[in-house]
């Protein structure tokens, strides 16, 4: 076990929490070398410092995207505890805290209200939309107007109740007249939804819409191409079908979305509710 002092511990805590910003964060052990870190004679040594030596193993695919900006680096949040990690409502609060009053990009200018999310900080499913809308931003919730009744139709469907769901968006501030928000935009903003679904651990993810499911999964594609099957990301299975707004403008789409909500039922071992 080595040793390292203070400063050096700092800043490669610091680079840590930097990787993690980007969304990455599985690492795998190489023996260090004394070029990679400076070993302090005599300075007191903590168990967790030697993890400090390890290396990132990109997962992100996003950055391997040339149609889509990397990610911009953000204030790094503070290290969670153990005991936090294991209490997905207290690390929801952390992350919550850790945004605060958010100037991190132009969308912050145009806001009533940021819309962190809703729901079950342990909820078995979680939807993710684009951003909020007029409503979304007078409320500070996701998902409250007509496309939220419609969603709220679309979990009653399921046999499901909306607070036994989580629901975010990618982006938290709503963008000027809803238009689609900038890469910049969701590339400086998810992050945080990243860390949401790791803090919630949901088993199915449901993309709503082309948005979510650019920043979710990494790739730009059309819808068509992405539905009617499971993709993974952080751990949970992920189904990607149509947004309730498209929705609500074409309303002959609804038979397709029922479609993609029964795999995300099957993935979660839900039966289709009797017919009252
Ligand atoms: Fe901050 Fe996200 Fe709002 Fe941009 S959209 S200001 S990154 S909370």
């Amino acid at each position: 076990m080595r040793s390292l002092d203070p400063a050096t511990r700092q800043a490669l805590e610091a680079r840590l929490r930097f990787y993690r910003e980007l969304g990455l964060t599985e690492f795998y052990r190489r023996p260090a070398s004394t070029s990679d870190v400076a070993v302090a004679e005599g300075a007191s040594a903590s168990a967790s410092a030697e993890t400090i030596v390890d290396e990132p193993q990109a997962q992100s695919s996003i950055e391997e995207n040339p149609s889509i900006p990397p990610r911009k680096p953000m204030l790094s949040p503070p290290p969670v505890s153990e005991a936090i990690e294991q209490d997905h409502a207290a690390a929801l609060r952390l992350i919550r805290e850790d945004i605060g009053d958010c100037t991190r990009c132009a969308l912050h200018k145009g806001r009533n209200k940021l819309v962190f999310g809703d729901g079950d900080p342990k909820a078995r499913l979680l939807f993710v939309g684009e951003g909020p809308g007029a409503d979304e931003d007078a409320q500070g919730l996701p998902f409250v107007g007509r496309g939220g009744q419609l969603l709220n139709n679309m979990i009653g469907a399921m046999g499901l109740k909306r607070e036994q769901v989580y629901i975010a968006n990618v982006v938290k501030c709503r963008p000027p007249q809803n238009r689609t928000p900038e890469p910049d935009e969701a590339n400086t903003c998810s992050p945080f939804l990243f860390r949401q679904i790791d803090a919630i651990r949901p088993e199915v993810i449901v993309a709503l819409g082309a948005t979510a499911a650019t920043y979710l999964l990494g790739q730009r594609q059309p819808l068509a191409g992405l539905r009617g099957r499971v993709h993974s990301f952080r751990g949970a299975k992920l189904i990607v079908t149509y947004h309730p707004a498209f929705l609500l403008r074409d309303p002959r789409q609804k038979k397709e979305a029922w479609a993609d909500l029964q795999i995300a039922m099957r993935e979660l071992g839900l039966k289709m509710p009797a017919k009252s």
